[in-house]
């Protein structure tokens, strides 16, 4: 297929310094939660995107020195020699498909907690830490700006020894010391480092012109700045300083990476923001400055790529999340394949991966982070390795990935499905507030599945064990799924809920499926994690007067996670819907409920016409259990395997389900050489000293 002219432009070279970028794709830094810890499964990682046409690739933050440390969150380092060597790993592996390596060097300041180095975080000045740990900020005096500019002045030319071709200097998401120095908000001092903005900006200007010094060479500079804070008045604005400074520095680095902060802003999710939500406040640098800019914006659509390019706003498309749903995007696009892009849904997932000091995972792209542990391609997978059939039940994210994965082999696959539609859980989530762009796991694995002609799709088949043995497949993967429970059974609550039989009382499937509920309506979350606060979102726009219970300290706990929490509360809130936190729900009578205390079991009393459980889920598996039943019979009708994948098996995310419909496929015939060890593991290099 050949590229549509239309985006010819996106595919043009762009001068960055002493360095070209190819074309215009630009995967701007990005965490990942392997830092590092895993230096080899980042290489690898970082490597498919450069494999898949992005022209630069950069690192996640890269921490310059002890006195930032972001521990236990594992970021990348540029502390000493053998971090050196971990980036290597990485400038290389970018090196052998043409692309440009970028450090994004850095130094968290007020936001460095230093649990690991124990040495004191430094800041503009004396003050709390943004992280909200117990220890202080100590200011710095004179003597630690020179170490500072020392440090980062070692740490560039550390970078270069590792090959890297752009040098980040890094002032964003309100976590890092330059960025701190500029905020009038913490930026304290009396002396030329505070006081007014040119004062605030000096230490940026002294350390861009050091990068410069010192590697600017070889090397590109690259300023990525935080232009908003979306914090009006409080903060830094595109209209106010925001714009002031990149007027001042305009033509002093080779290239700007401008965004929003703090990363909530940065990386809002789809649940809150749409693609090219930063223009507005982006779009002044570039009639400022006649270098580069790149800046990101959840972009997935080449059209409205090529409308950023042409109106003038970006001459590069940055992007995290989309090149992590799918590091072949720029490829796809050259060569005339726009429509297999794997669209980012805005989830927010991979972030979660950060935050919770593992190697992030992706809704969409269940080989990210496998790369290498797994040898995991994102785009290539063995050929089928027998004439087996497959017969795949169930088409929710992954019995839908199973089959694609399948399909893609080269099996003859069945996909049975008892509705009259794709997606299972996708498709009815996906019709909530919010939640619409959550259909493109449904429509992504779709759109392949109709290109195979060795795929059959077969609606309305609700299957029960008896057709499975008649129908004579090799090999059953049963991905029927889970459904919410109507008992309250969740955390707090592991025997049923006094009442929970009451007709009055609702799951989120009944809610989505058109229940006549009168109030008022209690939402009761023990999950804690996105549908109760989504629940209640919906029953509230349909004009109910809703109060939102959790047994959380606060509402949907987890999505902290997905940097979404502090917005779902505000919604609640502006919504006039009434939050009850850290209570459960006891027990359901006429017209009321039971809460009680999490912390002193003292109870109270609710007017509640109708209750919502947002609890746990029950996994679809009568079916499997029943197949599973009769060893003998599986054999009489010539079934060689039968497994359960996805909800079924232990309902999860969906980024978990379609993970397992793709390990489902990849395993067929297939399965790991040692699978009490189903992947490789780095190993460090160890000295003989105790
Ligand atoms: P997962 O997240 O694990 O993919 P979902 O609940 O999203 O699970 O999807 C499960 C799908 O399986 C749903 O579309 C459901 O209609 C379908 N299903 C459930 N039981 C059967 C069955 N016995 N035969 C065929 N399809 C089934
Ligand atoms: Fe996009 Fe979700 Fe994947 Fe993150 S996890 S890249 S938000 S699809």
């Amino acid at each position: 297929m050949t590229r549509d002219p239309r985006y010819d432009i996106l595919f043009e070279p762009v001068k960055i310094g002493p360095v070209t970028a190819k074309n215009r794709f630009y995967q701007v830094p990005h965490c990942n939660g392997m830092g590092f810890n895993l230096p080899q499964t980042h290489a690898k990682m970082r490597e498919m995107k450069a494999e898949g046409g992005w022209a630069v690739i950069c690192t996640e933050e890269c921490m310059i020195h002890p006195t930032s440390d972001y521990s236990p969150e594992p970021q990348a380092r540029l502390w000493d020699d053998y971090d050196v060597k971990c980036l290597g790993l990485m400038t290389d592996a970018i090196h052998r498909h043409g692309a440009l390596a970028g450090v994004q060097l850095a130094h968290n300041g007020v936001g460095s907690q230093n649990l690991f180095t124990r040495l004191k975080p430094i800041g503009p000045s004396p003050q709390a830490g943004v992280i909200g740990v117990p220890t202080q900020t100590r200011g710095m005096d004179k003597a630690d700006i020179r170490e500072f500019r020392r440090w980062h002045r070692a740490a560039a030319l550390r970078a270069r020894e590792a090959e890297a071709d752009i040098i980040y200097v890094y002032a964003g998401h309100d976590s890092t010391l330059l960025q701190h120095f500029l905020q009038l908000r913490r930026n304290h001092r009396s002396d030329e480092y505070g006081g007014s903005l040119e004062n605030r900006v000096r230490l940026l200007r002294e350390v861009i012109e050091d990068t410069r010094e010192a590697v600017g060479d070889t090397c590109a500079v690259a300023v990525r700045l935080a232009v908003d804070e979306l914090l009006g008045d409080g903060g830094i604005t595109s209209q106010g300083e925001g714009r002031e400074i990149v007027e001042m520095l305009a033509e002093l680095p080779d290239l700007w990476d401008v965004n929003l902060a703090d990363w909530s802003n940065d990386s809002v999710s789809s649940r809150f923001g749409e693609e090219g939500i930063q223009e507005s406040h982006i779009s002044f640098v570039k009639s400022v400055t006649t270098k580069p800019v790149v800046g990101v914006g959840w972009f997935t659509s080449p059209d409205t790529m090529v409308s950023q390019i042409k109106r003038g706003v970006l001459d590069m498309i940055g992007a995290a999340r989309p090149s992590i749903a799918d590091p072949f995007l720029p490829r796809k696009i050259e060569e005339g394949r726009a429509d297999e892009i794997r669209e980012c849904i805005g989830c927010n997932i991979c972030v979660a991966g950060q935050h919770t000091f593992t190697p992030m995972r992706c809704t969409q792209n269940p080989t990210m982070g496998e790369e290498w542990r797994r040898g995991w391609h994102p785009e290539d997978i063995a050929a089928k390795g027998s004439q087996d059939s497959v017969l795949v039940v169930g088409a929710g994210p992954a019995g839908l990935e199973a089959a694609r994965g399948l399909g893609q082999r080269g099996y003859q696959v069945a996909l049975a499905e008892a509705t009259t539609g794709l997606g299972g859980r996708v498709t009815w989530e996906s019709s909530m507030p919010g939640l619409g762009a959550w259909a493109r796991v449904r429509d992504w694995r779709a759109g392949r599945i109709q290109e195979m002609a060795n795929v059959d799709v077969y609606f309305d088949s609700q299957l029960s064990p008896e057709n499975i043995l008649e129908f004579g497949f090799d090999h059953v993967i049963i991905a029927t799924g889970a459904r919410w429970r109507k008992d309250g059974v969740g955390i707090n609550n592991t025997a049923r809920v006094s009442g929970s039989d009451r007709a009055t009382v609702f799951t989120p499937e009944d809610i989505v499926g058109g229940a006549e509920l009168s109030g008022p309506v209690v939402v009761f979350d023990d999950d804690n994690f996105y549908m109760g606060g989504v629940v209640a979102e919906k029953l509230r726009q349909d004009g109910h007067d809703v109060t939102y219970v959790t047994s959380a300290a606060c509402v949907s706990a987890w999505t902290e996670n997905t940097l979404e929490q502090h917005r779902i509360q505000a919604r609640l809130i502006e919504q006039g819907i009434d939050i009850i936190v850290s209570h459960n729900l006891k027990a359901i009578g006429e017209g009321e409920v039971e809460l009680t205390c999490i912390y002193s079991s003292r109870s109270r009393a609710l007017a509640a016409s109708s209750v919502v459980m947002v609890t746990s889920r029950k996994p679809n598996n009568e079916l499997y259990l029943a197949l599973n039943e009769d060893a003998e019979k599986l054999q009489a009708a010539g079934i060689k395997s039968v497994q359960a994948i996805g909800d079924c098996e232990a309902p999860a995310t969906i980024a978990v389900a379609v993970y397992d419909g793709h390990r489902a496929a990849r395993e067929m015939d297939n399965p790991p050489a040692n699978p009490d060890m189903p992947f490789r593991r780095e190993y460090i290099e160890l000295d003989d000293t105790v």
